[in-house]
């Protein structure tokens, strides 16, 4: 079995995106699963400590995505719409982090609306709110 190492910046990185896409990451080192604990939700930027447990590689890392995120632009909500519409899913288009959208429906109105969030850039929406043209 290989030993021990730090992982780099660049393979913790990946390791936050995988986890965020909700895919699975893999030790760089050992191909071993990850143990991924993400640090107090409320601290931004979110803090990552990452460890294997086979070959006790691992690092911590800051989420950098959360210091220069951006909004999503209107065409950006509009195919996440779409998307969620047509495949119960969606991804965030900055991050392409999996997204938690909840579908709503209201008596008064004869349409479905969703709000949808990234749990990693902050971004949501609401489509029961108005947007400007
Ligand atoms: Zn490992
Ligand atoms: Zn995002």
């Amino acid at each position: 079995m290989p030993d021990k190492v730090k992982f780099t910046d660049e393979q913790l990185e990946q390791v936050i995106s995988n986890y965020y896409a909700q895919a699975n990451s893999q030790c760089p080192n050992c191909n071993a699963r990850l143990n991924i604990v993400c640090g107090e939700a409320r601290q931004l930027p979110k803090w990552f400590s990452i460890d294997c447990p086979r070959c006790k590689s691992g690092g911590q890392i800051a989420d950098k995505k959360y210091l220069n995120n951006r909004q999503w632009t209107v065409e950006e909500e509009k195919a996440i719409e779409d998307a969620y519409w047509e495949n119960k899913s969606a991804l965030c288009p900055i991050d392409n982090s999996v997204l938690v959208i909840q579908e709503r429906s209201f008596a008064e109105s004869a349409k479905g609306y969703l709000s949808a969030a990234c749990s990693r850039c902050g971004n949501a929406l609401d489509t029961k709110k108005e947007r400007l043209p």
